[in-house]
């Protein structure tokens, strides 16, 4: 009853909300018919700025005489640029440099004399082009440029940092949100008495300058300020094939939730200036414009005087090292979380997989053996509950706003199919023959060259690396993966293996089997950013089987040793070759038989096997490389006599 009289109450609200404020009769407008991504409006109403599809081009289209115009077309402008109160234009280009670090450099173009000048050198880390209060800031790591010497307050956000910086140029740290995957979108109202930022996984937020927080606005992406009291979002689906988006007028006293776009368009990457709202139309890339019978903001002037560069106020790391945005697939057991309900052969239980928990198993692994060789790590979630399911635009603006040097989305994959196949297969925008984003093909196939070196799995097929459109025609021309549309960064999607074919499903239930994949992986990194060799310590790793049991499954589709039995709980001890025992090992009884040492100094060792009544039967003598896997697959058979107890 209560959920009736509440549920009538909203409505109520929103009936008001709309008949009170709303679109301007007749002021929707087209201004680009196609490929106008990010739009931004001038200050004036006279320019818009938009990115082509994949951010390769900036161009500015003149609204009062039609002309368009290239601001630029090296170094993917596209995506982030945006106009100061100046009327210029402040965006970045990003290059490769050694060792395949990505360095972000500043631009401002001015409109009026067509001049483009070199505001910020290139560096390493998050660079981004901000709105102050009186002028633009962009903002890096090392250093920062401002448009004038005074431009006011700013915000932004690092990780789950909110920064507030005042006129003064002192900076504050805010965390007004626990629980979130990362801020996002953070800016000043126009009055300058408040901030709104959006926490992944938790949704816009807007709080005080003291980081109390006044309204929580529910899920919405790309707020941006329309007045004092009213906000412009899109919807928390925009990056997907199958959801609508749309754009909202949002008040901030939570009396106005209101679609303002028709329903019938997939509507996203909205912003506002002076009383004009401008958005994209998913996939055509038409920009429309409609207007509000709300009185906007008044434009703040822009700061006199010449810019000026600084030393950030929060530097990041002080070295350059390579880093790394990971993208967990999915998150929080839900619908598309490919769950496969499991008859787990050995255990006679109903433990389900997810393919959620392995991918994060995966990501922390990596996570760790990164830190372990000289990276630093931005993961999109680190744990697995519903609201670590982010929309995958989400997933892309957190990459984007890490600074990071390269994407990678980790999952496994199924054919959905009473089919079985097993084998890895690494995922980039473009072509088979073109990348997008320059370095994406290459990392994909670099990452596969590792991954098909597991000997502890059976690959019924070669390993693939594909561009995203040549693999998926069946979307539509350029659709592609949505986690790698609008990515800048050098990205693949990774599908480790095929969690339905049975025998690697119980192996991806071994969180040591994902470490092996994690680490595999990050031999891939090392080759993409000339790490390779710096990495003192190896691995050891293989699978138990018997020789002379066949796994007892009619219906299961097996390929080579995988018709063999696993070994369950055998016993395994390594000793280095003064005999000091060094590491023990007890394998899962998951039908599996995956045993993994990790972090070993290359030396000679000797392996022991224990079984039964923890009885010797398998000795054996391994020595372990450097930063690289040694794989020993050992067999068991009915026949065999023990050697002797356990010490
Ligand atoms: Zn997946």
């Amino acid at each position: 009853m209560k959920k009736i009289i509440l549920v009538i109450s909203f409505l109520c609200l929103w009936a008001l909300g709309a008949g009170a404020v709303g679109v301007k009769q007749g002021s929707v407008k087209t201004l680009v018919d196609s490929c106008g991504f990010f739009p931004q409006m001038s200050p004036d109403g006279q320019w818009l700025l938009f990115s082509t599809t994949e951010g390769s081009h900036l161009i500015l289209k003149n609204l009062s005489t039609g002309d368009h115009r290239v601001v630029s077309s090296t170094g993917m402008p596209g995506f982030d640029a945006i106009f100061g109160p100046d009327g210029k234009v402040y965006y970045l280009t990003q290059e490769r440099k050694k060792g395949n670090l990505l360095y972000r450099t500043g631009h401002c173009y001015d409109p009026s004399t067509g001049k483009d000048e070199i505001v910020l050198k290139g560096q390493h880390g998050q660079v981004q082009p901000l709105r102050a209060a009186a002028g633009v800031v962009i903002n890096g790591e090392r250093q920062i440029y401002s448009s004038a010497k005074k431009v006011g307050a700013w915000a932004y956000t690092r990780g789950t940092t909110l920064y507030l910086v005042d006129a003064n140029g002192v900076s504050r740290a805010l965390q007004p949100i626990d629980d979130s995957n990362g801020y996002l979108w953070a800016s000043l109202s126009p009055d300058g008495t408040k901030v709104m930022f959006e926490a992944a996984s938790h949704g816009v937020v807007v709080c005080d300058l003291n980081g109390s927080v006044i309204a929580e606005l529910g899920e919405f992406l790309m707020p941006s300020w329309y007045n004092n009291d009213y906000i412009i979002a899109m919807s928390n689906a925009g990056n997907t094939r199958t959801n609508e988006s749309r754009i909202w007028l949002i008040s901030i006293d939570g009396s106005v939730f209101k679609p303002i776009s028709p329903r019938e368009e997939r509507a996203v990457q909205p912003m506002t200036a002076g009383g004009k709202v401008v958005y994209t139309v998913q996939y055509s890339g038409e920009v429309k414009q409609l207007e509000l019978d709300i009185e906007p903001a008044k434009a703040m002037p822009a700061a006199p005087g010449k810019g000026k560069v600084e030393k950030s106020p929060n530097p990041g790391s002080k070295k350059d090292l390579p880093r790394v945005f990971i993208n967990p697939g999915h998150g929080g057991h839900d619908d598309d979380d490919r769950h496969i309900p499991t008859w787990v052969i050995s255990a006679r239980d109903t433990l389900h997989y997810y393919e959620s928990n392995s991918n994060l198993t995966k990501a922390l692994a990596l996570e760790e053996i990164l830190h372990n060789k000289g990276y630093e790590t931005v993961l999109s979630r680190k744990t697995n509950k519903t609201e670590d399911d982010l929309d995958l635009f989400e997933i892309v603006a957190l990459a984007s706003n890490s600074g990071a040097d390269i994407f990678l989305a980790l999952h496994s994959n199924a054919t959905g199919t009473e089919n079985r196949v097993n084998f890895p297969l690494a995922l980039y925008r473009g072509w088979d023959d073109k990348d997008v984003v320059e370095g994406s093909h290459a990392l994909s196939d670099m990452i596969m060259h590792f991954a098909k070196m597991n000997e502890l799995t059976v690959w019924s097929h070669k390993e693939r690396s594909r561009g995203d459109w040549s693999f998926y025609p069946e979307w539509g021309y350029k659709v592609g993966l949505g986690v790698l549309r609008y990515n800048k960064l050098p990205a693949t999607l990774i599908e480790g293996s095929f969690h339905d074919y049975l025998p690697e499903r119980e192996r991806l239930f071994c969180d040591n089997y994902c470490w092996l994949e994690a680490w595999n992986y990050s031999q891939g990194l090392d080759e993409y950013f000339h790490y390779y060799g710096k990495f003192k310590n190896g691995v050891l790793a293989g699978v138990i089987r018997w020789e002379d049991i066949l796994r007892q499954d009619d219906d299961m589709r097996l390929y080579g040793d995988d018709e063999l039995k696993p070994l369950n709980g055998a016993l395994l001890r390594l000793y280095t070759d003064r005999g000091v025992m060094t590491r023990a090992y007890t394998l899962d009884n998951r039908d599996n038989g995956v045993f993994v040492f990790s972090n070993l100094p290359p030396m000679k060792y000797k392996l022991e096997v224990y079984y039964g009544d923890e009885e010797l039967y398998i000795t054996t003598k391994v020595k372990t490389k450097k930063n690289e896997t040694v794989y020993k697959n050992l067999m068991m058979r009915k026949d065999m006599k023990p050697k002797k107890k356990k010490k």
